[in-house]
């Protein structure tokens, strides 16, 4: 699998990706260089967390000079207005949005996929009543944040419905051309 992304890993491989669900405020605080932040965006289901997590497992498998510690990831950040302008307010010149890496899926696929991981993950919210609710919140105050960004011309778009192969073989694609 990592001989198949190598040679798009090559920029990706000597950066380090911090993996941070949530929780901004907890950037790199000993660096010196601006963080550099993509925000992880898509509805519940849309694979979020298994992209985030094999973005930092080729980094932690692949890496060899961890130069670069100013890159970060946030997964499910900012899902609401109160949430982007909490971030504008805290990290306004502290810290820049690279892009925003959006997962797009469609709903009855992100349901189902929640319905499968509710059988193991023990999250009482995956069922079908709340996992629409959820949907429904994604679309009302999310979508409209992605939307914002679209328009300043910083989103990149995956089709998430594709086997997490083929969605990591575009997001290496996306990170490849982003540097
Ligand atoms: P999110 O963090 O966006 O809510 P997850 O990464 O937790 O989504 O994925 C939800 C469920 O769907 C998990 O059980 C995961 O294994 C599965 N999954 C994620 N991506 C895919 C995919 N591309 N194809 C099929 N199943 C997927
Ligand atoms: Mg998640």
């Amino acid at each position: 699998m990592l001989s198949r992304y190598s040679r798009q890993l090559l920029q990706v491989r000597s950066l380090h990706f911090p993996l941070l669900t949530r929780r901004p405020l907890f950037l790199c605080p000993l660096s010196f260089m601006k963080p550099q932040v993509v925000f992880v965006l898509g509805g519940p289901g849309a694979g979020k967390g298994t992209q985030c997590t094999r973005i930092v497992e080729e980094m932690d498998q692949t890496m060899t000079a961890n130069t670069q510690k100013n890159k970060f990831l946030i997964d499910g950040f900012p899902r609401n207005q109160d949430n982007l302008q909490g971030w504008n307010k805290t990290m306004d010149g502290k810290a820049d949005v690279s892009f925003v890496l959006f997962f797009d899926c469609n709903n009855e696929i992100c349901i189902e996929r929640c319905l499968e991981r509710g059988k193991s993950s023990g999250r009482t919210d995956d069922n079908r009543e709340s996992l629409e609710k959820r949907i429904q919140t994604y679309l009302q105050s999310t979508k409209p944040i992605i939307d914002l960004y679209e328009e300043m011309g910083k989103v990149r778009k995956i089709d998430a419905s594709k086997s997490v192969d083929e969605v990591f073989d575009e997001v290496v694609k996306i990170f490849d051309k982003e540097g």
